[in-house]
C-alpha cells in the first residue's frame, strides 16, 4: 500500500483520550454532557494540522472531511461517546483509526474520491434511551415525536438538553443532505464478545449486524393467597412465564441466534402472594431474516402453550424492531482480503450488537472489521483488547478504505 498508515498511532490517541476522559471507574464520555465534548476537543486537535474541513451537521455529528479529486465519498466513522463508566476502546477505536486514515492520506497524492471521519453523535443512547442518533438522523429514520416525549433520569428533556449542544429537533433532516454524495461506509469496532477470542483470532471480517425483534409479554393469572391457596388450582403468572423462558432459550439455540429474557416483574410482587400477573421482556436476534421470523412465530406459539398450561393468558406489546443488515458483496470482499492479508485468515462473523453501520447499510454498500475483544466484555472499566489486535483492525481497516477507495473511483459501486 502506498502510504504511511501508522496503526501504533492509533493507539497512541486511544491512550491519550483514555487519559483525558477515563479514570478508576471507566469512561465516561456520556454524549450531551461536557466531558464528551473533551472527546471531541482531542479529536479536532488531532487533525488539526492536516488539509481538512471540520463542520457539525444538524444532529450533531462532527464530520472531519478531506476533498479529493471527485466529491463520491467513503464514510468511515464510529462514535467517541460511551455508556457511564464504559469502557476505553468502544466507538473510540474505529474513530481514532479513521482519524489516522485521514493522516495518512493526507501525506500522498490528491485521492481520487472524498474521504470524510464522522463521529457520530450518541451512539449509546444511554441517557434519553434512543441509540444511533447521529447515524439514524442521517438516513431519516428517526421518529421526532418519541424523541420529543423523551427525558432523562432526572426528568430532563432530550429536546431541551440537545439545544444546548446547538442540536434542534426541528432542524434534524437537515443531517439528510449529508449523504448525498456517499458512496460507501467503513467502520472498525471491537468484537464486544467472546467469539474471536474463543477461536484464538485477533480480528475478523463482520458479515452484517442481526435483526432485532424486541417485545414484552404480559402473562395474566389470579393473584392469591400464598398458604391457602392450593397447587392445582393456582393461575401461577410466574410459574407460566418461567415455562415460556426455558423454552425461548432452547428456540434461540435450535436456530444458531439469541433470545434473552432480560426483566421480569410480578404482581402484586410479594413474597406471601402467587404472581396475578407477570411482565417480561425479550429480545430475539438473527442474522437471517427468514430464522428471526421462525423464531418469533414459535416463540409467540411457546407463550400460549406455557399460558395455557398454568391457566394464564398472554398479550404481546411491541417495543422495537430492525431487520439485519447484511453488508454489501464487494465491500465484503475488500474486507476478507485485508484481514487475510494482514492475519492470514478467512473467518468472517455477523454482529450480535447494533452500530452505526447498521443505519448506514440500509443506504450506502458498508462493511465493518471487528478486533477482539478480552472475556468478551464491553461496557464495562474491564473492555480491553490486546495491542496487537488493535493494531492488527486498523492495519485491516486502512486496507479495507484503499480498496474501497479503488472500487469507488473505479465506479465498480455506482
Ligand atoms: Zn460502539
Amino acid at each position: 500500500m502506498s502510504h504511511a498508515y501508522e496503526p501504533a498511532r492509533v493507539v497512541a490517541l486511544l491512550r491519550t483520550l483514555a487519559e483525558r476522559t477515563g479514570g478508576p471507574e471507566g469512561s465516561r464520555r456520556l454524549a450531551w454532557t461536557p466531558e464528551w465534548l473533551k472527546a471531541r476537543a482531542l479529536l479536532r486537535e488531532s487533525v488539526a494540522g492536516l488539509p481538512v474541513t471540520v463542520s457539525e451537521d444538524e444532529a450533531g455529528n462532527l464530520w472531519v472531511v478531506l476533498a479529493g479529486d471527485s466529491p463520491r465519498t467513503l464514510v468511515v466513522g464510529s462514535h467517541l461517546d460511551s455508556v457511564p463508566k464504559g469502557g476505553w476502546l468502544d466507538g473510540a477505536l474505529g474513530v481514532m483509526a479513521g482519524v489516522e486514515l485521514l493522516r495518512a492520506y493526507a501525506q500522498g497524492p490528491r485521492p481520487p474520491i472524498t474521504l470524510a471521519l464522522v463521529d457520530w453523535a450518541d451512539e449509546e443512547g444511554a441517557r434519553f434511551g434512543r441509540s444511533l442518533f447521529g447515524s439514524a438522523a442521517c438516513v431519516g429514520t428517526l421518529d421526532l415525536d418519541t424523541l420529543r416525549g423523551l427525558a432523562d433520569k432526572e426528568g430532563q428533556k432530550l429536546p431541551e438538553v440537545l439545544k444546548g449542544y446547538g442540536v434542534e429537533l426541528d432542524r434534524l433532516e437537515g443531517a439528510r443532505a449529508r449523504m448525498r454524495d456517499v458512496a460507501a461506509y467503513a467502520e472498525v469496532h471491537i468484537e464486544q464478545g467472546p467469539v474471536l477470542e474463543s477461536m484464538g483470532k485477533g480480528i475478523c471480517t463482520v458479515t452484517g449486524t442481526k435483526g432485532i425483534e424486541r417485545e414484552r409479554l404480559v402473562f395474566r393469572g389470579q393473584a392469591a393467597h400464598a398458604g391457602t391457596m392450593p397447587m392445582p388450582m393456582r393461575r401461577d403468572s410466574f410459574r407460566a412465564a418461567a415455562r415460556f423462558a426455558l423454552e425461548v432459550a432452547e428456540i434461540g439455540a435450535r436456530h444458531e441466534g439469541v433470545t434473552t429474557v432480560g426483566h421480569a416483574q410480578c404482581w402484586p410482587g410479594v413474597v406471601t402472594a402467587v404472581a396475578g400477573e407477570t411482565r417480561i421482556t425479550l429480545d430475539m436476534r438473527h442474522i437471517d431474516a427468514t430464522h428471526l421470523a421462525a423464531m418469533f412465530a414459535e416463540a409467540q406459539d411457546a407463550a400460549a402453550r406455557a399460558a395455557a398450561a398454568e391457566g394464564c393468558t398472554v398479550t404481546w406489546e411491541h417495543i422495537f424492531r430492525i431487520p439485519p443488515m447484511p453488508f454489501h458483496p464487494l465491500l465484503l470482499d475488500a474486507a476478507r482480503q485485508s484481514v487475510r492479508e494482514v492475519e492470514g485468515h478467512d473467518v468472517a462473523l455477523p454482529s450480535g450488537a447494533l452500530h452505526d453501520a447498521s443505519e448506514m447499510a440500509r443506504q450506502v454498500p458498508t462493511v465493518m472489521i471487528f478486533s477482539s475483544s478480552i472475556g468478551g466484555l464491553s461496557h464495562t472499566r474491564e473492555e480491553d483488547t490486546p495491542e496487537a489486535h488493535l493494531c492488527m483492525a486498523a492495519d485491516a481497516f486502512y486496507r479495507t478504505c484503499a480498496r474501497i477507495v479503488t472500487l469507488v473511483a473505479d465506479g465498480a459501486l455506482a
